[in-house]
């Protein structure tokens, strides 16, 4: 048996990218200017979750590792990186 078919890692949940992605449907209305294309959304996220630190969680398991102040410090940070995100391809869309 392949070492991949034991265990279940769809449980993995990638919170980095549910938490980015909230994020930018939040800042969004502030950016009406911004293209809301697919491919340029995607680049936001993608913008975005190279520059914070990724955090997963167990699926099965709630979240209960994150203390209140390490987590509202997280917040911010992707707040920030999706910020830089959109103004960033703002600038420079990744199409004509
Ligand atoms: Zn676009």
């Amino acid at each position: 048996m392949v070492f991949e078919d034991q265990y279940n890692f769809e449980s993995l949940v990638n919170e980095t990218e549910e938490l980015v992605v909230a994020e930018i449907g939040r800042q969004l209305p502030e950016y009406p200017d911004l293209c809301t294309c697919s491919e340029c959304i995607l680049d936001v996220a993608a913008y975005a979750l190279n520059r914070v630190r990724p955090r997963y969680r167990v699926s099965l398991l709630d979240t209960v590792y994150v203390h209140s102040r390490e987590r509202s410090a997280y917040l911010r940070e992707i707040r920030r990186a999706v910020t830089d995100g959109i103004l960033k391809v703002r600038t420079n869309p990744p199409h004509d």
